[in-house]
Order: C-alpha cells, then sequence, then structure tokens
C-alpha cells in the first residue's frame, strides 16, 4: 500500500534513473537541488514524478476527463437499471408478462424462457441511448473508437444474442432451484452462478471471442521469441502466443490471459505491436504471465463466489421483505414467480453497485500481483514506465488514494511508475552466483 502514500513535494530530485529517456529531460521545479547534481542512488519518488511530469498538459487533461467520466457513467447506469426495474414493476408490465407466459404454456420452464428473453429485450431497448453514449458516441469523442455506427451495431446484436442464450439458460436453472428450495436458492443458487461463470470463461475463447476478432498466432519470430523465452523461462506450457486485431474496434493498447484449464490463451493486440517497442511488449506480456502463473482465473472465480453468496444472502432478505411490502401491489407472488426478476436486479444492481469499490480492490490487488511478478519477469523498468503512461490515454495516471481505491480495477500509472521506479531503486543484481561466497550460503542455510 506504500504506493498509495503520496510523494513529498520536496523530493524532485530527476535522476540517473530514467537516463537516455525524454522523461529525463524534463525536470521538476526542484531541478536546481544540489542532490540532483552526481547522487548515484535513484530516488523512486522524483523519478516517478518526472515521468508523471513527461506527459504533456492537455493529453493528461483529456485522459482525466475520459476517465472522470466513467465515474459518472457508473452512477447513471445503476440509477437507469433500477429505474427500468422500478418501472416494470410498478407499472405491472412485469406481471402482465408473467400471465401471458401463463397463458402461452403449462410447462413451467418454458414460462421462464419466454418472461426471460422478453424481459432482458426490454432492458436492452430501455437502455440504449445510454449504451449508444457509453459506447459509441463517447469512446469517439475521445478518439478511442474506430468503429462505423453499422459496424459497432452489428457487434452490438451479436452480444445480445449471446446474452438472450445464455442468460435465459441460467435464469431457467436459477428459477428451478427458486422452485425446490424458496427458503435455501442462496445457497445452491451461488452454486449455479459459480458453475455458469465457469462454462463462460472456459468457452469464451472458443467460442465467443472469435466472434467478435480474428486470433492468429504470432508470426515474427523477433516479437515471439523472446515473450516465448519468459514463457519457458516461467514453466508455462505455451508453444505460441497471439496477436488479435483489436484495432477493428479501438485505439487502445491491451493483452489479456482468457480461458481456464485447456483453453488459457495469452494473446496480445494490434495496437500494442505497432506502438511499442520490444521491452515494453516484454513487460506487457510478463504480467499477463503473472495472471496465468499466479492462477488469478481460478482465484478471481472463488472471490466471486463468496461475493455472490454473500450478495444473495442478503438479496434473499431484501426480497421477501419487498414482497411482503409491495408483492400485491405489483403482483409479484415469490422468489420462484419470474415476475419478480426485475425486484431481484433491483436488489442485486444495488448491492453491486454499493460494492464496486470492493470489487474494484479484488480486482485491483491480483492486478498488482502481475505487476509485480510482471517487473521481475521481465527485469524492464524503464519499458513498465512508458506502458504505465501509454495506458494512461484512456486511465487517469495520478488519482488520489481515495479515488483509486473507489474507482480503480488496476493500478493508477502513478502507482506502476512508482513499483517500476522501486524496483529500479532497489538495483537488484542478475543473480550472478559466482558472487556469492559458498561460506555465506552455509550459514544462512543453517
Ligand atoms: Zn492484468
Amino acid at each position: 500500500m506504500s504506493v498509495l502514500s503520496d510523494e513529498t513535494p520536496a523530493q524532485t530530485s530527476i535522476q540517473s534513473a530514467t537516463s537516455g529517456d525524454a522523461a529525463v529531460k524534463i525536470s521538476g521545479p526542484g531541478n536546481d537541488s544540489p542532490a540532483l547534481q552526481q547522487s548515484k542512488g535513484l530516488d523512486p519518488a522524483a523519478a516517478t514524478q518526472a515521468w508523471l511530469d513527461s506527459v504533456p498538459r492537455d493529453k493528461r487533461e483529456k485522459s482525466d476527463a475520459y476517465f472522470e467520466g466513467g465515474y459518472w457513467l457508473l452512477l447513471w447506469n445503476y440509477l437507469v437499471a433500477a429505474g427500468i426495474s422500478i418501472l416494470l414493476l410498478s407499472s405491472r408490465i412485469s406481471a402482465w408478462l408473467r400471465d401471458f407466459s401463463e397463458r402461452l404454456t403449462r410447462y413451467r420452464t418454458l414460462r421462464v424462457a419466454w418472461y426471460s428473453i422478453a424481459y432482458l429485450l426490454l432492458v436492452y431497448v430501455l437502455s440504449f441511448p445510454l449504451n449508444v453514449y457509453e459506447h459509441f458516441v463517447r469512446e469517439h469523442q475521445y478518439g478511442l473508437a474506430t468503429q462505423s455506427f453499422p459496424a459497432w451495431f452489428r457487434e452490438q446484436l451479436i452480444g445480445l444474442g449471446i446474452t438472450l442464450i445464455g442468460s435465459t439458460i441460467v435464469l431457467i436453472v436459477l428459477y428451478a432451484v427458486f422452485r425446490r428450495a424458496p427458503k435455501m436458492w442462496w445457497i445452491w443458487g451461488t452454486g449455479v452462478a459459480v458453475v455458469f461463470s465457469f462454462v463462460l470463461v472456459f468457452i469464451a475463447p472458443v467460442f465467443i471471442e472469435p466472434l467478435f476478432n480474428t486470433y492468429k498466432p504470432l508470426t515474427k519470430p523477433e516479437v515471439s521469441e523472446p515473450i516465448l523465452a519468459m514463457a519457458r523461462a516461467n514453466q508455462i506450457p505455451v508453444k505460441q502466443v497471439f496477436e488479435v486485431d483489436a484495432s477493428r474496434q479501438t485505439t487502445r493498447i491491451s493483452a489479456n490471459v482468457s480461458g481456464i484449464l485447456g483453453t488459457t490463451r495469452i494473446a496480445l493486440n494490434d495496437n500494442l505491436l505497432k506502438q511499442c517497442t520490444i521491452p515494453e511488449i516484454r513487460e506487457v506480456m510478463a504480467h499477463e504471465m503473472g495472471h496465468y502463473v499466479l492462477n488469478h482465473g481460478a482465484k478471481l472465480l472463488t472471490y466471486l463466489g463468496i461475493f455472490v453468496l454473500v450478495g444473495f444472502a442478503l438479496t434473499r432478505i431484501l426480497f421477501d421483505a419487498a414482497v411482503r411490502r409491495w408483492g400485491d401491489k405489483w403482483g409479484v407472488r415469490g422468489i420462484a414467480d419470474p415476475a419478480g426478476l426485475p425486484l431481484l436486479a433491483l436488489i442485486f444492481s444495488t448491492l453491486l453497485f454499493l460494492a464496486t469499490p470492493f470489487l474494484n480492490t479484488v480486482v485491483r490487488v491480483t492486478e498488482r500481483e502481475a505487476d509485480a511478478f510482471g517487473i521481475n519477469a521481465a527485469r524492464e523498468p524503464e519499458a513498465m514506465a512508458k506502458v504505465a503512461l501509454k495506458l494512461g490515454a484512456y486511465r487517469k495516471l495520478n488519482p488520489n488514494p481515495l479515488e483509486e481505491f473507489i474507482f480503480y480495477d488496476h493500478p493508477s500509472g502513478r502507482a506502476r511508475i512508482r513499483m517500476a521506479m522501486d524496483w529500479k531503486a532497489a538495483n537488484l543484481s542478475a543473480g550472478d552466483g559466482s558472487k556469492s561466497e559458498p561460506q555465506n550460503r552455509k550459514q544462512t542455510e543453517d
């Protein structure tokens, strides 16, 4: 957590830290401090500040505005979702949809399926204006999107199709649980949520991601070889690294690990490939390998299970209380009644909204672990700092600690650069065994 503490403004000696880099040339206000002249040690705080100061003000203001706009979108998305739920309940549209499904068929599973599809479509349509603003208009305003509206909308429809199929299956199973265990559904329901999340993560690289992008093995040996060497050094059984054509949708640089068990795949996007040097690519890929080696997929699924269990337990209490009070008015009979789905969504999205800082922190901590793994595997502190600045195109570089706690699902640029500079200042040797005395080693072993 030391990264979150603010650096003292007095420390502004920009040292050999960033020698040879553009960042060194831009110095802070304490530039004329005598400490600067010939000190050998690197001051990580000052070096971090020097990197941050190297970003032109207009660029910084733009990415700050983009990222801070995201804070408000979090609120707007919640309000829109809550508003839709309340509308469907209080207007009795939800009850009407349920009644209609009961007239259509006597099979409960089909009733749930019919209700689910109608509900999901209604929610999609009602939240469409905000969706267009957030994911199309705003992305273009900030120069982050590359798609025309028809291309974007086509992908929206594919996504909607996947959501309709996947969510309907999940809801059919969940409502079967609600009918059989109206009191204990929150425990069984958590099991269902975890199993489906696992399946989703497992099949995503094989069945879902190819619907949006093309993944192909990275062929350039000058890029793939250094990456594969790192993989071998860290016991990662990959034969190839993948390149994904993310430039179809966005100008962002990124890489990812997806899948679990047999479907795990490490891929870097083509923007990264175009905009970054080999050391920077190594640094990013080392971070992704960190996710793999540290088993983050399984860990995050476990945390998810805990969050869902607590969330469902609270949802059960709140749902029953709401039905006792407003059930007649809304035409909702109980947990096993599909007409109560908007109420479930309202309660769960409220809990999710309130839990935002905790969920972000859980993810950010694993990201920080991957960063720590990455810097040790790639040993490229300069490159790590440069990548952090490039990611600063869409993530505010220097938030205050509270902001970072609430809104950041990755460490901020400042935190990442500070980690790189701390690593560099520690000046670790490459582990040349010939330098250590055998006698000393014996002593430490005792
Ligand atoms: Zn990551």
